[in-house]
């Protein structure tokens, strides 16, 4: 790994995606970090045009610098799709500056947004690994999974809903068989009392009620004496 002055606000670390820059000093915004460089890449030379590597930048239609020198320590700094720095191209005098847009906190991962021709290339056929498309990833997911168990709750709801129904149509075709039954039974019983009237004398003291008949000679007596009689009862017991 290239030696990096104790002096520079960053160092060569471990990212997610390989290796990074990272601050090892708190950076404010809007100051230089570090300077984009190596050979300068003419378009209008056939050789240079046969270069390829991950590393270029290119300035305008014909400038472009080949940054995969060891000594350019730029190249270490990652892609974000919402950094904390930018590159800063001076095209008339070919020359790239990466700044700090955001005060960046020692420890935190220097990166810029490397532009949507890299990205498109590189970066979307494999997934952005930077933190905002990580977290837009998560949040896609959490929202699949809610809406997965949305439909799970839904569906169990309509199956409780749906054997309710059954449970509710089987207790009313229970209670027409029992209705039935009783219906059945009253009319046999209707038979069997028809049957007694015309054969047997019926017996006057059987009024159906089940409880005891009163004696002949009260139910003979006059209605005011029966009550009088009943009231002194009452006034006896009082
Ligand atoms: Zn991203």
């Amino acid at each position: 790994m290239p030696e990096i002055s104790s002096n520079k606000p960053y160092r060569i670390g471990r990212s997610k995606t390989g290796l990074g820059l990272f601050a090892t000093k708190k950076i404010k915004k809007g100051t230089k970090i570090i300077r984009y460089f190596g050979p300068m890449l003419d378009s209008k030379n056939k050789k240079h045009d046969d270069i390829d590597n991950k590393y270029l930048f290119e300035i305008n239609n014909r400038w472009t610098i080949d940054g995969s020198v060891r000594k350019n320590i730029a190249r270490y700094i990652n892609h974000a799709c919402r950094p904390n720095a930018e590159s800063d191209v001076n095209s008339r005098k070919r020359k790239v500056v990466i700044r700090a847009i955001k005060t960046i906190q020692p420890g935190e991962e220097i990166n810029y947004d490397y532009g949507t021709d890299y990205f498109k290339i590189f970066l979307k056929p494999i997934g952005c690994k930077c933190d905002h498309c990580e977290k837009k990833r998560a949040k896609k997911r959490a929202e699949a999974r809610a809406e997965k168990l949305r439909l799970k709750l839904k569906a169990e709801k309509k199956a409780a809903k749906k054997a309710l129904k059954v449970g509710r149509k089987a207790d009313k075709s229970v209670k027409k068989a029992v209705k039935a039954a009783k219906a059945t039974a009253a009319s046999k019983r209707k038979t069997v009392l028809a049957g007694a009237k015309t054969g047997v004398k019926a017996n006057p003291h059987a009024r159906g009620t089940g409880k005891p008949t009163k004696t002949k000679s009260a139910r003979t007596r006059p209605l005011s004496q029966l009550v009088q009689a009943q009231n002194a009862g009452r006034a006896k017991q009082a």
